[in-house]
């Protein structure tokens, strides 16, 4: 994290301004000592709090800027079960995992509902869930996956769909088809953020805001470092994802920050929400590159995509991404946008997760690859199983070999970018 990234509030987003609170957790100005310190209060930080708690653990979460300040108060609000890179775990670890494999897919959108329903948490969490392709090639894949939810039981609803049921959902012609699943679905993530960290308040993790973590003291007992303050701890998690600068002796060159951006247009009429998006659900096109949407509680179109990686954002988010929406949807052209924003994805070089821990005692997961609303909710809990002792599952993500790209985050970047241009060439392809 740079030091212009320190100590900021919320960005202009829709989210932010439909926040239900707006925390105001203290600056860290004391020494503690709990069993646990988390550094990042984005989902990986909240939700593996959350989840030590209610084991039993003293935990102190510290964050530089707000609770939900990154890419987990920013994000399209789309619920989707997986992990980015899973498949390569299979693929290494081989069919004995598969079963694991298939129960973490589906276990953060478990935890989410369970802890929407036990702590009232109020976030517009919403069933239905649309992956839609663009080219005949793509279908293979949604039919493969609708396989598997038949084959094991899957117990909620799902529906492969043919061109007329892609365009009945998605209200456009540009598709061939599509999976609906409605276990996945969308939600407001800055408040499910900022409920989960008022839930885990109530279980005493202590939060601090606007306390940028500096330095990390390795020991038997590890020590977190501000401006002024230090927390010790038995154990520490790394959960900056995009805005991880810390250890970099370790964690350079793995993961490469990604600007995405949302815009969100002035609310919908009845009529144009049900000739936009009939049944509410969340849409995600299947490309490398991708474009996704949904409507807002209020009824606004949120439609999100594009991706750059120069570390700087566009002039215009609305100039960048409103004539994509425009043109799948024209009769949304004379609409108002009334908020654009972006944020940072963490992509590793090989897509999957970077997870595993430094000297024994400092944990990390980063890296999602902008598919992290479900995943960051699964890895929260394999960080608290792994404290606790159980490896399993940490081990085998810490297990994969990630690629690390030697000379720096900016050579790093270029890499990524050509990668991307790579992606993007294939994403053309009929
Ligand atoms: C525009 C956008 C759209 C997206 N859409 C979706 C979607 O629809 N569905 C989906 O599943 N995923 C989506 N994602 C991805 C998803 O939001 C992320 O994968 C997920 O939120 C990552 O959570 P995190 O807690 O690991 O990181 P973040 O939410 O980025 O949180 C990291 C936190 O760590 C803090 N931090 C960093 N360094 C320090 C330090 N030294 N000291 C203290 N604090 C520190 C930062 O301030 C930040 O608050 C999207 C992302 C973006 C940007």
């Amino acid at each position: 994290m740079s030091p212009s990234d320190q100590r900021q509030e919320h960005t202009g987003s829709y989210y932010a301004a439909t926040a239900n609170e707006i925390s105001d957790y203290p600056v860290l100005e004391d020494a503690l000592d709990v069993d646990v310190a988390i550094v990042g209060a984005g989902f990986t930080g909240v939700a593996s709090a959350l989840t030590l708690a209610e084991r039993g653990y003293r935990v102190a979460v510290l964050e530089a800027n707000r609770v939900g300040w990154g890419a987990s108060g920013r994000n399209g609000g789309q619920l989707i079960a997986g992990v980015s890179g899973e498949w390569k775990v299979r693929e290494k670890h081989g069919d004995s995992v598969a079963d694991l494999l298939w129960g973490m897919r589906w276990r953060g959108n478990d935890i989410i509902h369970e802890r929407v329903a036990k702590y009232g948490i109020d976030c517009d969490l919403k069933n239905g869930y649309v992956e839609v392709a663009s080219k005949a090639r793509q279908l293979p894949d949604l039919e493969a996956e609708a396989e598997e939810l038949q084959r094991r039981g899957h117990p909620y609803e799902f529906r492969l769909l043919d061109r007329a049921g892609a365009q009945d959902i998605t209200q456009t012609d540009a598709y061939v088809g599509g999976l609906l699943t409605c276990r996945n679905g969308h939600l407001h993530p800055l408040n499910l953020c900022l409920g989960e960290a008022r839930a885990a308040t109530g279980l005493g993790v202590q939060f601090y805001e606007l306390s940028p973590v500096t330095a990390i003291e390795h020991g038997q007992r590890p020590a977190v470092i501000t401006d002024h303050g230090r927390v010790r701890a038995d154990a520490v998690i790394l959960a900056g994802n995009a805005y991880q600068r810390l250890e970099m002796k370790h964690l350079g060159g793995y993961v490469f920050p990604a600007g995405s951006y949302i815009i969100a247009t002035e609310p919908l009429d009845e009529d144009r929400r049900r000739r936009t998006n009939p049944l509410d659900v969340a849409v995600c096109e299947m490309n490398e590159i991708l474009d996704y949407w949904r409507l807002s509680a209020d009824g606004r179109m949120l439609y999100g995509g594009r991706c750059n990686y120069s570390g700087r954002d566009p002039k215009s988010i609305e100039a960048m991404i409103a004539p994509r929406m425009h043109a799948l949807y024209p009769h949304l052209a004379d609409l108002r946008v009334d908020y654009q924003w972006g944020g940072k994805i963490g992509i590793p070089v090989n897509r999957v997760p970077v997870m595993g821990r430094i000297e024994g005692n400092v944990y990390h997961c980063i890296g999602y690859s902008g598919h992290g609303v479900n995943a960051t909710h699964i890895m929260g809990e394999v960080l608290a199983d792994a404290i606790a002792g159980t490896l399993e599952t940490f081990d085998l993500w810490a297990g994969m070999d990630n690629v690390r790209i030697p000379g720096g985050q900016a050579f790093g970047n270029q890499m990524i970018a050509l990668g991307m241009l790579w992606y993007r060439l294939k994403d053309l392809r009929p």
